[in-house]
């Protein structure tokens, strides 16, 4: 085969999207027409070696693996993998309404089936674009999860970078299910937010491809679930094409509430469909209530109640959608543009000191969310922690005083431990925001946040410095004889 030839059909095997980025790489225009024009234009026009092309391609093909192990991520994180036929070799697993039956795995002569609803491997695996399915994927992970093989002997197709993304899935299964202990990235995380989060939104397809092997649609969701995590929300990320993005749920507050997050890049800078087409709202509509509301439970239907949209930037007149979409789903819809969302999270890990309660004004805006809202949020917050530490410290004076003045004496203030544990369960009352009660059986517990160590740092300081007031003010004022010097008194018979 002539090296043209050569060239024309390995560029034939990527994506358009592909193609389009290599020719903006190298400073080629006036492209347009089909893929295959495309390519030949490209062959014609690009002054590439073959060898250089055949590693560019590589990268592409790795990548386009990678992606498919995210794609099966969703079925193997939420559990809907089940190993049928537990045969070394030849496993038979389903996933998710799909069977995938896998013949002499880690052989040469290897071979594998998914079902022909799967257009991934009616369109790609059956064409050669691609070698595996999304479902290979996650049955694969659910193997090696469940150790019916072994990550280091050969596994077709799943090999170096492409091996350690579907380990990094199974062990993301391990830490949810507390079987494995790991830290926080939040500095990683945060660098990560801070370099890269507003060149993804405007879909830089360099970045995304150098740094996450992926497109800036799915890094830009992948992202903004980092940032949320970041503000100490449980999340439910959702990859697949079809419905909302993540869901973003607040336990912690006193009234919990859920939220419904889609995700929007925009190569312009402005998100602006939605102007121009508002029946994108019934599209939305049907990501909130259809495909969320609709599904839950009990109370829990209750708790869905806002919907955010997440973009590089918004255009003022999307505003006018908010009052629509409330009408037709009871959702507060609001708009959260890339740099404020940014703010938010670096002001939050400078000083977290916004819980689930104290935050939620923030998504009850029904408008372009603006970064004087960030600035608001905290002050909110700084107020309610004065409240509240005013609220503690006024029950711990009342407490005090009405103790004291039964048991003190010049020397002690004489607590019955009773008295302290009703004290500490009144102090604790007050607090919902930070103390979840519980009763299990007989035995009450309290669940305390942990992710609020600077609240408590706030609120114990106060407290703190109101109970050595106390103590210095009994101190000062005490008069009675101790019960010690009473006792010498009437053995010394002084009087
Ligand atoms: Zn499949």
């Amino acid at each position: 085969m002539s090296d043209k030839r050569e060239k024309l059909s390995i560029l034939q095997t990527l994506t358009v999207c592909n193609l389009k980025e290599i020719c903006e790489k190298n400073y080629l225009k006036g492209y347009s027409g089909t893929k295959k024009e495309l390519a030949k234009f490209m062959v014609d026009n690009l002054e590439i070696s073959l060898e250089e092309l055949k590693n560019i391609c590589n990268i592409y093909q790795i990548d386009k693996l990678l992606v498919k192990i995210r794609d099966g991520r969703d079925h193997f994180l939420n559990k809907r993998v089940t190993i049928r036929g537990r045969d070394k070799i030849s496993p038979i697993v389903d996933v998710g309404g799909h069977r995938v039956i896998i013949n002499n795995l880690g052989k040469e002569n290897f071979s594998y089936l998914c079902d022909d609803k799967c257009a991934d491997y009616l369109y790609q695996v059956k064409k050669g674009s691609t070698p595996f399915c999304k479902h290979y994927a996650a049955a694969i992970a659910q193997l090696i999860y469940e150790k019916e093989i072994n990550p280091k002997d050969k596994i077709n197709y799943i090999e170096g970078q492409v091996l350690e993304e579907l380990l990094e899935v199974v062990n993301q299964r391990k830490r949810d299910e507390g079987e494995e202990l790991t830290h926080r990235d939040i500095e990683g995380d945060l660098e990560k937010l801070n370099t890269d989060f507003l060149d993804i939104a405007r879909q830089n397809r360099t970045i995304a491809r150098e740094k996450y092997h992926d497109e800036p649609e799915n890094v830009f969701e992948d992202l903004v679930n980092r940032a949320f995590l970041l503000l100490d929300f449980d999340t439910i990320p959702q990859r697949s094409g079809h419905g909302w993005d993540i869901v973003l749920i607040a336990g912690r507050a006193v009234h919990p509430y859920f939220i419904v997050v889609e995700c929007k890049t925009a190569a312009e800078g402005t998100y602006n469909y939605l102007v121009k087409k508002q029946d994108y709202l019934y599209t939305l509509k049907s990501y909130c209530l259809d495909l969320f509301k609709d599904k839950l439970i009990g109370a829990y239907k209750g708790y869905a109640k806002y919907m955010l949209l997440v973009a590089p930037d918004f255009p003022g007149e999307t505003e006018g959608c908010c009052r629509k979409f409330k009408d037709i789903t009871g959702f507060q819809l609001s708009f959260l543009p890339v740099p404020v969302l940014l703010k938010l999270v670096n002001k939050y890990r400078e000083t977290p000191i916004l819980n689930h309660d104290w935050i939620e004004p923030f998504f009850q805006k029904e408008r372009v969310i603006k970064e004087e809202d960030v600035e608001e949020i905290f002050e909110h917050a700084e107020k309610e922690i004065d409240l509240l530490s005013e609220r503690l410290c006024a029950k711990l004076r009342e407490r005090f005083k009405q103790i004291s003045q039964i048991s003190g004496d010049a020397a002690f203030i004489k607590l019955d431990m009773n008295v302290v544990s009703s004290v500490l369960e009144e102090v604790i009352s007050e607090m919902p925001e930070l103390v979840i009660p519980e009763r299990r059986g007989i035995v009450d517990y309290i669940n305390i946040e942990h992710d609020y160590y600077e609240i408590w740092e706030r609120i114990l300081k106060k407290l703190g410095k109101e109970f050595v007031n106390i103590l210095k003010e009994t101190s000062f004022s005490q008069v009675k004889n101790t019960e010690l010097k009473e006792d010498l008194l009437r053995m010394l018979k002084v009087k």
